[in-house]
């Protein structure tokens, strides 16, 4: 495990649109800092997501209804009990938020003596290779991809050829270098989604226990969500 015994320190961060968050994203941050020992998961909303249309709210709305999700009392420099934290660090640079560029940023900081693992979901490890700068990604993090229980890493293309001396079952590997393996951890991930609550909301039916209280409070207070243009 990381953290103990010499072993490096490990920081993850896990990257959406959060748009609004919901109980399939915290659940999944929560087993994925415990399953691979993370010390601290950093939940960073995208400002302008490259890959997808752009979304409806805005960035300062996201990362406000992020840190009311991830909330209670924070301790020191921003980090909550859980060890869960909402990172605005893509919301401080212009422009597309790149993933290799948050990832240079994030190494610069912590230097070459800490694991960085970057979870994303096998979806996004499929298309890989459409990320800007995408070879150089595991040059700065090791890559966690949550996967449902069935899903396979691909076989042929770019990725997969990538791949290739990179992957492993171990998460106990990944705290032993700063980065450049990829590991798949399977994980039952709640049947929720961003794009069904949005509707929800726009149809003004409740999203109650699928969205934390203080971000549903924060919904109302603040209109969003009343159109699906919204
Ligand atoms: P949308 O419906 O707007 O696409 P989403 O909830 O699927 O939203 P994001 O907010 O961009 O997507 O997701 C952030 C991250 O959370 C992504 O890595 C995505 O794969 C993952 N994710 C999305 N839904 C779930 C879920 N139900 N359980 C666990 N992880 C999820």
């Amino acid at each position: 495990m990381f953290g103990k015994d010499g072993v490096l320190k490990a920081v993850g961060i896990f990257g959406g649109t959060f748009d609004p968050v919901h109980i399939g994203h915290l659940r999944t941050a929560v087993e994925l800092r415990e399953h691979l020992g993370l010390d601290e998961l950093h939940l960073m909303p995208s400002a302008r997501p490259p890959h997808r249309e752009q979304p409806g709210v805005s960035a300062k709305h996201r990362l406000a209804m992020l840190r009311l999700a991830v909330g209670g009392e924070l301790q020191g420099k921003g980090f909550t009990a859980s060890g869960l934290v909402a990172d605005d660090r893509e919301l401080r640079r212009e422009g597309l938020s790149y993933t290799v560029e948050t990832l240079a940023q994030l190494r610069a900081e912590l230097g070459a003596d800490v694991a960085l693992c970057l979870c994303i979901g096998m979806d996004s490890l499929v298309n890989l290779h459409t990320w800007q700068r995408w070879r150089e990604l595991s040059d700065y993090a090791h890559i966690v991809v949550a996967a449902r229980p069935g899903w396979h890493l691909p076989e042929t293309g770019p990725v997969a050829q990538w791949l290739a001396g990179r992957s492993t079952d171990d998460p106990q590997l990944l705290s032993q270098s700063p980065s450049g393996r990829v590991l798949v951890e399977a994980m039952t991930l709640l049947p929720v989604s961003a794009t069904k609550i949005r509707e929800d909301l726009a149809a003004g039916s409740s999203v109650r226990y699928l969205v934390p209280d203080a971000v549903i409070q924060y919904i109302h207070q603040h209109g969003l969500y009343k159109q699906e243009s919204s």
